[in-house]
């Protein structure tokens, strides 16, 4: 029988460990139903202590965070990665430390997206995700870099959003209120001219799913995860698709 040829994905994840385990669990279900029988996906992983990243994050300390980040990308590289996927939409916020530390590529999670919402044919999306992700242009500029529009909820909703997914979610608590909280800032979006909304922070589609609105919903998560492994069977590069 021919071996299929694999490349190994390095997953850096721990932000948090609950959206971690959603991309471990969905890579390989992504590649056992590519190619049946009992494949799996050949992955390394390194988990961090969110608890450190989260200090940093709130210090604004994003050079530390960098370095941190980068250290463990250099650690998958070592053990035979061949393509880093960091498990969190927030993070990004440090890329080009960790491209700058490897030499092979990082599957940026904003273009997974944008290609995703291209693909679809939306031009005018919400993003949802922590404050630092909303605000600030590393990862909305990126996606309107593929001509589409990104709306944020306006403050006091971005504080809700915010909230729910550092005192809820990162912890494993999923919440009926909070998700009615979720379905109404994602009304107000829509009403505001949102074609879809990006869960633009990989613990949300714990709490939200399509079936909880009537706008299409482009799930970091499932779409990195999906990249990962189509990456892995063969597309050549991550910027290619
Ligand atoms: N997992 C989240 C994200 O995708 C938030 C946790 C973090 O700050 O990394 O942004």
């Amino acid at each position: 029988m021919t071996p299929h040829v694999m490349r190994r994905i390095g997953l850096l994840g721990g932000m948090s460990w609950q959206s971690s385990v959603l991309y471990y669990s969905l890579i390989n279900e992504g590649i056992a139903e590519r190619l049946g029988g009992v494949h799996s996906a050949d992955l390394v992983m390194v988990s961090v202590d969110f608890a450190e990243v989260e200090q940093l994050q709130s210090a604004g300390d994003w050079y530390r965070a960098g370095e941190l980040l980068a250290r463990e990308a250099r650690a998958l590289e070592a053990a035979g990665a061949e393509l880093i996927v960091l498990c969190t939409n927030t993070m990004h916020i440090v890329a080009p430390a960790i491209e700058a530390a490897v030499s092979i590529p990082l599957l940026h999670l904003a273009d997974v997206t944008a290609r995703a919402i291209g693909a679809a044919g939306l031009v005018r999306v919400g993003l949802l995700g922590t404050r630092f992700t909303m605000q600030q242009a590393f990862y909305r500029e990126r996606v309107e870099s593929h001509d589409i529009e990104v709306l944020v909820p306006d403050l006091d909703d971005q504080a809700v959003v915010h909230r729910v997914i550092y005192d809820e979610l990162v912890r494993g608590v999923v919440s009926d209120d909070s998700r009615v909280e979720y379905q109404q800032i994602i009304q107000r979006l829509v009403d505001r001219g949102a074609q879809g909304v990006v869960l633009g922070c990989t613990e949300i589609e714990l709490l939200i799913g399509e079936h909880h609105v009537t706008v299409p919903l482009f799930a970091t998560t499932r779409l990195h995860a999906r990249a990962a492994v189509d990456w892995a069977l063969g597309d050549n590069s991550p910027h290619s698709r």
